[in-house]
């Protein structure tokens, strides 16, 4: 069957060109049809919009932004919006069609999307960001909507950006429309632990990871790679847990230290240092490299993508790798860490703390009411169990890696939806 032939990975790896290879794998061994594969590939819709912003300096900029639905097919699409200097159509297609196989490995009614917007948060002023975001938001005001596509945060946003979308959607509508973004503050409609959610999510599916290869976690150790929204309190919990974190990393580098590292003094040291661990004294410096290839139980990856090649994997030492990040291995390294007998826990499981949490925000919203944090962390913690528990099952069942049986898990369920919704 040639049209279900792997992609050809090209030297350097793409996320789009991972994302398919899986995609590839599963869907041969699901035995899907031609039809229902180029279904599930070809995303339902992608926008490119030139958005030109008034700087501080009175010149006018345009930045490019994307939004790329993925698939409607199990319900509104939902994802989030990033900016960084680097982000392309072909990353957002990936990152979107993520999304669809998260929502639907963890079971929320949600279809995939994503948006990004090129441009260098960490040199705008928060002026250019408000401008950006507004301009953006109008520009894709017929895409958005509380049962089309709801935006969120990602990597270069959070929950002060989600604050101008939303009022600069609602003010193009005449009326407050909180449900048509998540990841908002609380005092806007935002819900209780919405900021942890994702890693939370990574602590709870490190947790299981360790229970099945019996790891005890009071005598563990963790490198976690990533010191964002994800990386921090993945492992702030996992620390609350037992877990012993030996190192730590940002984008001012990687501090080690064997004796463990205090993470509530790190998290208040990155908050005084203006957001980096540039100077922090608590570890040691090392690279990159040498923490992805620390002697830890378990691995964090919880910055960007393909961080994790092959020639990295060859070196890992860890036992559990769990997937903060979107995309963090390339699928060359893939086998190389099944090899080696890694438990991986792939991201479109791993990292769905954030997403599911998200429903729970549109849920809120759409109820007219707010939940305890208890109530959102005692529900996100039993979809995260028991999607990962889905998901080992798989593995056994189909003797493949945790990645393929999250791709699996996923493409079932939306290639059965649209089954039954049926095409033109
Ligand atoms: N950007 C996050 C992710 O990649 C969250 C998406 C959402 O909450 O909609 O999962």
């Amino acid at each position: 069957m040639g049209y279900i032939e792997p992609a050809p990975i090209k030297d350097k790896e793409n996320p789009l060109d991972s994302m398919m290879s899986r995609f590839d794998e599963a869907t041969r061994l699901l035995g899907i049809t031609e039809e229902m594969y180029n279904i599930l590939k070809i995303p339902a819709k992608q926008v490119v919009v030139g958005l030109p912003v008034t700087l501080d300096n009175g010149k006018i900029k345009v930045f490019e932004g994307y939004r790329v639905i993925h698939s409607n097919i199990l319900g509104p699409a939902k994802g989030g919006i990033r900016f960084a200097p680097d982000v392309n159509i072909d990353e957002v297609k990936a990152l979107a069609a993520w999304m669809t196989w998260k929502c639907a490995v963890v079971d929320i009614p949600y279809g995939g999307a994503k948006g990004g917007v090129a441009c260098n948060p960490r040199e705008m002023s928060e002026g250019e960001l408000e401008r950006l975001m507004r301009a953006y938001t109008n520009a894709m005001l017929s895409v958005f909507g509380p049962d089309r596509d709801i935006p969120a945060p990602d990597m270069g946003t959070g929950q002060r950006e989600m604050a101008w979308l939303m009022d600069e959607y609602s003010k193009a509508h005449g009326m407050t429309i909180h449900a048509v973004v998540t990841g908002k503050p609380v005092v806007l409609g935002g819900s209780l632990g919405r900021l942890e959610a994702t890693g939370r999510g990574v602590m709870v599916c490190a947790l299981a990871g360790m229970e099945r290869l019996k790891i005890n976690p009071y005598k563990s150790t963790c490198a976690v790679q990533g010191f964002g929204n994800v990386g921090s309190f993945a492992a702030k919990l996992l620390h609350e847990r037992g877990v012993k974190i030996i190192a730590i990393s940002d984008i001012s580098g990687g501090y080690h230290n064997d004796k463990g590292i205090d993470i509530d003094e790190a998290m208040q040291y990155i908050a005084k240092n203006s957001g980096t661990l540039e100077g922090y004294k608590g570890a040691e410096k090392i690279s990159n490299e040498e923490l992805l290839t620390l002697k830890a139980d378990v691995l964090v990856p919880a910055a960007k993508e393909d961080v994790i090649d092959e020639e990295i994997a060859h070196k890992m030492q860890c036992k559990l790798i769990v997937e903060g990040a979107n995309g963090p291995t390339s699928a060359k390294a893939d086998p190389i860490i099944n090899e080696k007998g890694i438990l991986a826990v792939p991201d479109i499981l791993a990292n769905a703390g954030g997403v599911t949490v998200s429903y729970f925000e549109w849920v809120q919203n759409r109820l007219g009411y707010k939940w305890t944090q208890e109530r959102v962390n005692r529900r996100s913690d039993r979809i995260m169990k028991e999607a990962f528990d889905k998901v080992y099952e798989t593995m056994k069942q189909y003797n493949v890696s945790m990645r393929i049986a999250a791709y699996i898990v996923a493409i079932d369920k939306v290639a059965k939806t649209y089954q039954y919704r049926g095409g033109y």
